[in-house]
C-alpha cells in the first residue's frame, strides 16, 4: 500500500543527507510503500527493500524504484530508526548509465559491507582494504 507518511519521512531523509540530493535532481521516480507482509530472507526478518521497476512493467507502474517497508519488522522502530532504514534503502538507488535517448538507466547499488559483527568490532570495517595490509 502506498504511504504518504513514509514518502514524507523519505523527503526529510533526503534533505538531511547531501549524498542523496542527486536523487531529487535526477528526477528518479520512487514509490514508497508499506506492507504488512512478514518477509524473511536467509532466515532473518526483512525490514525494508528497494526494488528496481523493470522496463517492461513501466507501462502499468510509473516508477523507477519501489521502496517497501515491512510492518512486522518496523513496528517497534522509533522514527529515527525508520529514517536510518530509509537512508539505507535510498542508498540502493543508483545509475548504470544512459539509454539511446539519453534517459538514465537505473540500478540497485549492492551493499558494500557483509561481515560478522565481531570482525567489524575487533578489526574495523575496512580490515581487508589494501592500505591496511601493510600496517598489520
Ligand atoms: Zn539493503
Amino acid at each position: 500500500m502506498e504511504s504518504k507518511e513514509i514518502a514524507d519521512l523519505a523527503d526529510e531523509v533526503i534533505e538531511e543527507h547531501k549524498d542523496l540530493w542527486w536523487i531529487v535532481r535526477s528526477g528518479v521516480r520512487i514509490a514508497f510503500l508499506r506492507s504488512s507482509k512478514l518477509k524473511k530472507s536467509k532466515g532473518r526478518l526483512v525490514c525494508g527493500e528497494c526494488i528496481l521497476v523493470k522496463e517492461n512493467y513501466k507501462w502499468c507502474c510509473p516508477y523507477d524504484f519501489m521502496v517497501i517497508l515491512y510492518g512486522p519488522c518496523t513496528a517497534g522502530m522509533t522514527e529515527a530508526q525508520i529514517k536510518i532504514l530509509l537512508y539505507h534503502e535510498l542508498l540502493h538507488i543508483g545509475i548504470r548509465g544512459q539509454d539511446d535517448d539519453g534517459r538514465p538507466v537505473y540500478r540497485v547499488v549492492p551493499h558494500d559491507v557483509e561481515d560478522f559483527r565481531t570482525i567489524i568490532d575487533r578489526y574495523g570495517i575496512d580490515w581487508a582494504e589494501p592500505y591496511k595490509r601493510n600496517q598489520q
